[in-house]
């Protein structure tokens, strides 16, 4: 009767060791079905970014890349390839050297698309210095001191060292120095050509 009682025991495990390794394998294969599933949805829907994109449609295809993009947590390398180009074409040139990097540090110079990825990176790239010679030559206006400022009719500015009052008081810890204001001539005020000089750095202090 012992005997009898043990044999069903473990007859009993080893169906509940059996039922849960059916049961672990569902699972796995319900993981693997969900993950290739997840795979044909990106693949369409970077088909649609690539087709938008062929026919010049590219604010359209780069919100299409971009929710992929937001969508998956490892990029495919060829992702990487199109939206650089589609940036290339959107003339985001920084973004799209970026992309393109990558493509070529994922890919390097043998993959599928490394040789257009290479001459588009490098087209990229010149526009990108143009851009930047651009952005130069803009600051270089706005910031040039080549302006010289209006001083009004009477061409006289009141001196800004001195404030007008011919004198410099230096601050002292015990007393205050007095100093006469080297730039005016005790006049307290500046001809329009002095003042723009002083604007510029170029108005000499005389010695006094
Ligand atoms: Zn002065």
């Amino acid at each position: 009767m012992k005997q009898v009682f043990t044999i069903w025991i473990f007859l009993f495990a080893t169906a509940v060791t059996s039922f849960s390794q059916t049961e672990a394998e569902k699972i796995r294969q319900l993981e693997i079905q969900r993950q290739a599933e997840r795979q044909r949805a990106m693949s369409m829907k970077l088909d649609s970014a690539v087709a938008l994109m062929n026919q010049g449609e590219y604010q359209l295809s780069d919100e299409k890349f971009l929710t992929i993009l937001k969508s998956v947590k490892s990029v495919p390398s060829d992702i990487t390839f199109y939206f650089g180009k589609n940036s290339y074409f959107l003339g985001k040139y920084k973004q799209s050297v970026d992309w393109l990097n990558k493509y070529i540090q994922l890919k390097g110079t043998s993959g599928q698309f490394s040789k257009e990825t290479l001459s588009l990176k490098q087209k990229a790239e010149v526009e990108l210095l143009k851009e930047k010679d651009l952005e130069s030559k803009q600051a270089t206006q706005v910031f040039a001191q080549d302006y010289d400022i209006d001083c009004g009719p009477s061409g006289k500015v009141t001196c800004p060292v001195c404030n007008g009052s011919t004198v410099i008081i230096k601050k002292g810890y015990i007393s205050n120095t007095y100093k006469t204001c080297s730039y005016c001539q005790l006049k307290g005020v500046l001809s329009c050509e002095d003042y723009n000089k002083l604007l510029k750095g170029e108005l000499k202090p005389s010695s006094n």
